[in-house]
């Protein structure tokens, strides 16, 4: 079985929506085991929209289309769909109810020639009612090809293919994916792919596939098998084994950020957290404080930005400030130092750096950052020499800066 998906809506071919359909649809197949090996993007036009349902139905078992399903005359993807199979729209009481009763929810008026439109769907298809939005979706089975409707909106495509359209497919495909991914901090891409790079190319079940965002290297583990037991038993000694061979680089095993992985380890072992940031502006605290149940163990985030603020809030000695510069090994362990004394927290953490792109210099030069972590045990300093761009510096040094917390828990 393989699917192709058309994306319909000009306001994706303009840049103006990103196209957050396909990963999800994309995802939720590989899921059932089923491959996507075309995805389109077309926009509001019958013509070309009618052009590419011939070409995916020529070369794919099933093809998904999203959006174009409004009440409007620019919404065209259920007529193209129809047309295109040779199938007339019959008007579906129970889909018009259920449109009413939404207005009726919202207390909102609706105009009744234009909502009517939505309740007419392709003779003989399966009907996909919208719990979240007024647009049924549908799908239509014929000589052996599958044609899935689904709306636009996230809010609505996703609950519909959750709740109907994945149960469906589950029952075509004969195999069930199933993966895991290894969630790598401290080691780049081209040194994993050097240490699993032929098990990678000769690996089938499970494939291992690697692929690397900024600053972190994640590998994904997957296995096709006819039971998700069986998958989930060869992902996880593959897993494992994966794991030993990179030791303490590899920070998770869940599909996690840094920060969600650190805030999890906090709460797990009760540790209580205080940042101090300079160049990063509060990112770290904002980090920690987007994953649910940092107030847990979140107790304070202070900007120090000036050196006045530095030694008002943290209690930097003047004298530290002016021999060593605010950029440095020593201002950063006393930063930590100061604000574990204040704040009562078991896990301090500093940050002070030039995230460019001024204020570089050839002795202290743009990216130079210093992180300094203070617990029960100590004060680590890290010295870090990074490279691009003033956000990307601030990025980096956040994802530093938590992998030291994970380090020290
Ligand atoms: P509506 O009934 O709201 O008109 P629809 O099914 O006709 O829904 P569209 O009109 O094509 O869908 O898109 C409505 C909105 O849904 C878009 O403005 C956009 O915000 C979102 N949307 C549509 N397609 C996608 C996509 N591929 N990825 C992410 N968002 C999308």
């Amino acid at each position: 079985m393989n699917c192709e998906y058309i994306a319909v809506g000009t306001e994706i071919l303009l840049g103006q929506i990103l196209n957050t359909n396909a990963k999800f649809i994309s995802e939720e197949l590989a899921e059932v085991g089923i491959d996507m090996y075309y995805q389109t993007v077309v926009g509001d036009n019958e013509g070309r929209l009618t052009d590419a349902v011939r070409t995916a139905l020529g070369r794919a078992d099933i093809v998904i289309t999203s959006g174009g399903l409004g009440p409007t005359n620019d919404d065209i993807t259920k007529e193209v769909v129809a047309k295109t199979l040779g199938l007339p729209l019959e008007f579906d009481e129970a889909s018009m109810e259920n449109i009413r009763q939404r207005f009726c929810k919202m207390h909102r008026d609706y105009n009744k020639t234009l909502q009517e439109k939505q309740a007419y769907m392709p003779k003989g298809c399966i009907i996909l009612k919208n719990n979240n939005g007024t647009a049924p979706g549908c799908i239509i089975e014929q000589n052996g090809k599958i044609v899935i409707v689904l709306p636009g909106p996230p809010k609505e495509i996703q609950p519909m293919f959750l709740e109907s359209v994945k149960p469906y497919l589950r029952k075509l495909s004969p195999y069930q994916l199933y993966s895991r991914v290894i969630k790598i901090f401290g080691m780049g891409e081209a040194n994993v792919e050097e240490i699993f790079g032929e098990r990678m190319r000769k690996a089938t079940n499970p494939t291992i596939a690697p692929y690397a965002k900024e600053g972190e290297t994640t590998l994904r583990v997957t296995s096709k098998c006819s039971t998700r037991e069986e998958g989930e038993a060869l992902v996880s000694k593959e897993v494992a084994n994966i794991c030993t061979r990179l030791g303490d680089v590899v920070y998770s095993t869940e599909d996690e950020t840094l920060a969600e992985a650190v805030v999890k380890r906090l709460i797990s072992s009760k540790h209580t957290l205080a940042v101090a940031e300079s160049c990063t502006g509060g990112y770290l605290a904002q980090s920690i404080t987007s994953i649910p149940g940092a107030s847990e163990i979140f107790s304070e985030g202070f900007v120090t930005y000036s050196n006045e603020a530095k030694q008002k809030y943290l209690n930097v000695p003047e004298k530290t400030l002016e021999i060593y510069g605010a950029v440095s090994d020593e201002t950063a362990k006393a930063m930590a130092e100061g604000l574990r004394e204040v704040s009562g927290a078991d896990i301090a953490v500093s940050i002070t750096g030039i995230a460019g792109p001024g204020g570089g210099s050839a002795e202290k030069p743009v990216g130079l950052v210093y992180i300094g972590i203070c617990t029960k045990l100590g004060t680590n300093v890290k010295k870090l020499n990074l490279n691009g761009n003033r956000e990307h510096i601030r990025y980096l040094t956040v994802l530093h800066a938590l992998d030291m917390i994970r380090r020290a828990l």
